[in-house]
């Protein structure tokens, strides 16, 4: 059968490559017309040949695919994946790169669930499945393979010559967006999520033997107070929402009447849960992070278990991200509770039950880390029991762009209203301890949340690029009394080092340095103890 107009494999591929640039890319095409600074008239130019580059190139990748069995698949692959991506690109302002496919592959179901909504099944059914039926139904006829060679070839030819072509006649422009906005080609659609989930898929760690880091890990000698160490690790919580940071509404009615030290300058390792967590218990810091590091090496609670510390994970969040393999887990099935569970959704206070048993068991140190699911979001109202929607009204579907600023706001804060109930509690079941441990409790929060501001929401855009509000995060400390003087550490001094630049990369070796343990992989400069180590511990003999 000779090939027609409407079902030639070429000019099908070039009518879905137009389909997708048009339907696909608005965010592309709004920040490229973004960059012209206000009062000059818009780049309608760069647009235009932008455009063009982006159909042929998407013309060409089609047509190579234009096989049978296998076009039709590529085409609607790619019809679905810009559908779903566009509609997070255009209302949440998101960036689909390579962490954000890790944050998706690593998501349960509970926390996707809640990703999609009535705007995001009508975008993707009209935008998306609605053409891809249409290529469904369609006959695409080949011709012979010598004349299909030929055809495809010139095809990639004349790609080859008319891209770098357009690109050197606009060459000023494309230089000036290429180095000042490289960030731009994260926003084409579907070629760049494609591109990260094939580079999630080449450097997601293969189950590699997990290499031990610090084997030389010992404890201070001398005996001294059981010591228990509670880290809390936040979710989504941001420092700019925090009164203790000086937000204007009271957020932190609870904590602010308590002796905790709240740190205002603490900058995040990712922006998403699947960086930040394993990284915040890694010894690399942000800098020299990478996720096959963390995987297949052992991390901080390995280290601390090793020199005999009681360790316990306990999750009421999507996991732990690979950190607490080899340490003791509660999380979901054996922690829900039904006064605070719905189903397998579970406030915050969910973690403290049952945790005074777990410390009257304790024989000798132990660190437990309780993982929050804090103010996740988009569906905020979901974090926050009836009893803390103190701002209303609040936003009450997880399709936030629908919801005024205003709405979203009252929810997040009512999420950060129930974590410093949540703190504040945990602190009141850790007072009693006292009498027998000296106990140290850390709260921070693992990134923070775009509420509207520039048009973006939620979290996860790539770090360099994210606004201060994804990376700035909450972090504050409880000791117990006595604390200071039987660990010898000057709280006056920890008070004055509130207002300093801390990030993540300090919470490795802090805790090691709170429990005193000496291995050759802590790093004092990263420790925020160390420098407040005045007077020798006291040892019990002294007592
Ligand atoms: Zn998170």
């Amino acid at each position: 059968m000779k090939p027609r107009l409407g079902n030639d494999s070429l000019v099908l591929s070039f009518g879905v490559a137009l389909y997708l640039a048009l339907s696909g890319n608005l965010a592309f095409f709004r920040a490229l017309l973004a960059l012209a600074p206000a009062g000059t008239p818009a780049p309608l130019g760069l647009v235009t040949v932008s455009g063009g580059i982006l159909v042929l190139a998407l013309t060409a990748v089609l047509s190579l695919c234009a096989l049978p069995y296998l076009w039709k698949p590529v085409a609607i692959a790619f019809l679905l994946v810009a559908a779903v991506c566009a509609h997070f690109m255009d209302a949440h302002g998101a960036v689909i790169d390579r962490s954000m496919v890790q944050n998706i592959a690593e998501t349960d179901l509970g926390e996707a669930g809640d990703l999609v909504t009535l705007n995001l099944v009508l975008r993707v059914l009209i935008l998306g499945v609605v053409p891809a039926l249409l290529v469904v139904r369609t006959q695409v006829v080949y011709s012979g393979w010598r004349r299909e060679g030929v055809r495809r070839l010139t095809l990639v030819a004349a790609c080859a010559v008319v891209i770098p072509g357009a690109i050197a006649a606009n060459y000023k422009q494309f230089a000036l967006v290429g180095r000042g906005h490289s960030e731009l080609r994260l926003l084409l659609n579907p070629t760049s999520p494609l591109y990260a989930a094939w580079r999630y898929w080449q450097k997601r760690p293969a189950p590699t033997v997990i290499t031990a880091i610090g084997e030389d890990a010992t404890r201070g000698a001398g005996e001294r107070r059981p010591l228990l160490v509670v880290l809390v690790v936040g979710e989504t919580a941001r420092a700019a929402n925090f009164s203790l940071g000086g937000y204007e509404r009271e957020t932190n009615p609870r904590l602010q009447a308590l002796p905790i030290l709240y740190f205002d300058d603490v900058t995040s390792c990712g922006t998403t849960t699947a960086v930040s967590v394993p990284c915040m218990f890694s010894p690399y810091g942000r800098a020299k992070y990478s996720d096959r590091k963390a995987k297949s090496h052992e991390s901080l609670l390995d280290v601390v278990q090793r020199t005999g510390v009681s360790v316990l994970w306990r999750d009421n969040n999507s996991g732990c991200k690979k950190t607490c393999t080899r340490v003791p887990l509660q999380d979901g099935i054996e922690l829900r509770h039904e006064a605070f569970c719905d189903g397998d959704d579970c406030f915050d206070e969910v973690l403290l039950e049952g945790l005074p048993g777990w410390i009257d068991g304790l024989q000798g140190d132990g660190l437990v880390v309780l993982h929050q699911q804090g103010s996740h979001g988009p569906a905020y109202h979901k974090r926050s029991p009836a009893a803390f929607k103190q701002f209303l009204p609040e936003c009450a579907g997880a399709a936030v762009e629908s919801c005024t600023r205003e709405e979203i706001a009252n929810a997040y804060d009512n999420t950060i209203l129930y974590t410093d109930f949540v703190l504040s509690r945990l602190i009141g079941l850790l007072e009693p301890e006292a009498a027998r441990f000296d106990v140290a409790m850390l709260y921070v929060s693992d990134h923070g949340e775009s509420l509207g501001e520039n048009g973006l929401y939620l979290h996860g855009l790539p770090w360099r690029l994210a606004p201060r509000e994804q990376t700035h995060v909450p972090m504050l400390m409880w000791l117990s009394e006595g604390f200071g003087a039987s660990r010898g550490i000057d709280r006056v001094c920890l008070e004055q080092g509130r207002h300093e630049s801390r990030s993540h990369d300090h919470l490795f070796h802090s805790v090691l340095g709170l429990l005193d343990v000496k291995t050759r992989i802590y790093e004092p400069e990263l420790d925020l103890f160390r420098p407040c180590r005045g007077a020798a511990p006291r040892l019990l003999s002294e007592r």
